[in-house]
């Protein structure tokens, strides 16, 4: 008798021909994530749930806790298993009862019967296993309106599963299901958040972060790069492009009007990640931008930020008020680290009163005092790349 986890599968259930392409790749990414752990596991696919069992130093309830951080699966549960055997279920819900209900003072049984072969029907399993656990647990009665356990029987194909219910999963599609993003990654609390929730869609995200030295230094980078690491908790692995825009902050400064200075470089921003995104087989643009949260996030100023590239853009934030996409930074764990206290790039040569309706013609009438092409060629012929792989892996 073994603990096993089980990993249920949310939306992959309804896709129709291409429900395998999209389990191969679950597979793969939760294969990738047994593989950094201690002990050898075996995984298989049965009856739209993934079985992880271990070998005997696999410490599966911390396989159990990894598996939440994996794009596709809704619910992880850890159990035992046992045969497909109404006395060999029996005796394992009696061996295993003060592990189920510990301390617990009411429970009821629910019974899955995957398998319809087998002898007996679910009520008739729920009797008997919940006698068993009135007879070995002391003090405990069934409550079947509001139980502080329910113990899951779940009758399947090859062996009889018992657990006592599951804790979420990540959700979401699985990791590289759905192509490739580059996501504009600043130290901020939006656009880890934008990425994240890209990435839950099974989009695989690279990251490009834009610095300013020496106004912005080396903490501020590994600032950014622990916030790629939480992404790539998630995804498996973040290749984080640094770029330095400093030539371009100080073209803009010295020759355009200063109250445009954001939304210039902005553009700049764009067209550099534009190309990065290219070269490295991105089809789309992600930020964390939300309508008018500062004076470069007005409508007009979007528009005018879009208007510099051709690729999309993705703004997943672009409808949440702050306190959302606070609530969502801390559940990823995110938080801490984009609330340290470093200097951002676009604070440096902030104007006091920026426009907040900009068109794109004053835009390009600023842009041409500077060489763009130029600028933008430079900066990213200057980029280094990091590798960054998640604490899941
Ligand atoms: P964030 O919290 O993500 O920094 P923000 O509310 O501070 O967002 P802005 O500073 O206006 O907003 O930036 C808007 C978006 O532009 C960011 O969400 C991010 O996608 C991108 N961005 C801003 N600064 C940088 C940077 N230094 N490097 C890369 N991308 C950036
Ligand atoms: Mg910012």
């Amino acid at each position: 008798m073994k603990y096993i986890v089980v990993l249920k599968y949310g939306e992959i259930v309804l896709k129709g021909l291409n429900r395998g392409r999209f389990e191969l790749l679950l597979m793969k990414r939760v294969r990738s994530v047994l593989k950094k752990l201690p002990g050898k596991y075996e995984l298989h696919n049965s009856q739209s749930t993934l079985i992880i069992r271990g070998d005997g130093d696999a410490d599966m309830r911390n396989a159990a806790e990894k598996m939440q951080k994996v794009f596709g699966v809704v619910s992880v549960c850890i159990g035992v298993e046992c045969e497909k055997d109404m006395e060999a279920v029996t005796r394992t819900v009696r061996e295993n009862a003060a592990e189920f209900f510990a301390g617990a003072k009411t429970f009821k049984c629910v019974a899955k019967r995957g398998d319809k072969a087998f002898p007996f029907i679910s009520p008739q399993i729920c009797d008997i296993c919940g006698g068993a656990v009135l007879e070995t647990v002391g003090n405990i009665k069934v409550d079947v309106n509001n139980p502080e356990v329910i113990l899951y029987i779940e009758i399947r194909d090859g062996c009889a599963f018992i657990h006592a219910g599951g804790a979420k999963g990540a959700g979401g599609m699985p990791t590289g299901s759905n192509g490739r993003g580059m996501l504009l990654i600043s130290g901020g609390i939006d656009s880890p958040v934008a990425g994240y929730m890209t990435a839950k869609r099974g989009v695989q995200i690279d990251a490009v972060y834009f610095e300013t030295p020496p106004y912005t230094g080396e903490a501020a980078r590994e600032k950014v790069e622990s916030l790629a690491r939480v992404l790539a908790t998630y995804t498996g692995t973040v290749y984080l492009s640094c770029i330095s825009v400093t030539e371009i902050q100080h073209a803009i400064a010295e020759k355009c009007s200063e109250r445009l200075f954001t939304l210039l470089l902005r553009r700049f921003m764009m067209r550099i990640a534009e190309k990065l995104a290219v070269n490295v087989g991105c089809s789309a643009l992600i930020t964390g931008e939300s309508i008018g949260q500062v004076a470069s996030q007005t409508m007009e100023a979007l528009c005018c930020t879009d208007n510099a590239v051709s690729m999309p853009v993705f703004r997943p934030c672009i409808g949440l008020d702050k306190e959302e996409i606070v609530t969502i930074s801390r559940r990823i764990g995110a938080f801490d680290i984009s609330t340290l206290p470093y200097e951002d790039c676009c604070a440096v040569f902030t104007p006091k009163h920026p426009k907040l309706t900009p068109t794109i013609a004053e835009l390009e009438e600023e842009e041409k005092k500077i060489n763009v092409d130029e600028l933008v060629e430079r900066a990213l012929a200057a980029r280094t790349v990091k590798r960054i792989d998640g604490n899941n892996e």
